[in-house]
């Protein structure tokens, strides 16, 4: 039988208890991340369809203007 002492039991409950909760906490906050990126960049940034110049938009959701050419730009989907 194997002899174990209770502070090495201690240290390696604590031990897993901590790596849980960091594989935890960077699955949840890598999902999120990557989740509130592509929304972000999918409603910010616009292509101008006449001149392709690409700008930033966060006022107008389905239709914007282009700042360059003055064009309109609708939102694909
Ligand atoms: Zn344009």
């Amino acid at each position: 039988m194997i002899a174990i002492s209770f502070s090495c039991v201690w240290a390696l409950y604590v031990i897993v208890s901590v790596v849980i909760i960091l594989f935890l906490w960077f699955f949840t906050e890598f999902k999120n991340r990557s989740r509130v990126f592509k929304i972000e960049s999918e409603r910010l940034f616009w292509q101008c369809s006449i001149c392709a110049y690409t700008y930033v938009d966060s006022r107008h959701k389905n239709l914007s203007i282009c700042p360059r050419c003055g064009s309109y730009n609708k939102k694909e989907s």
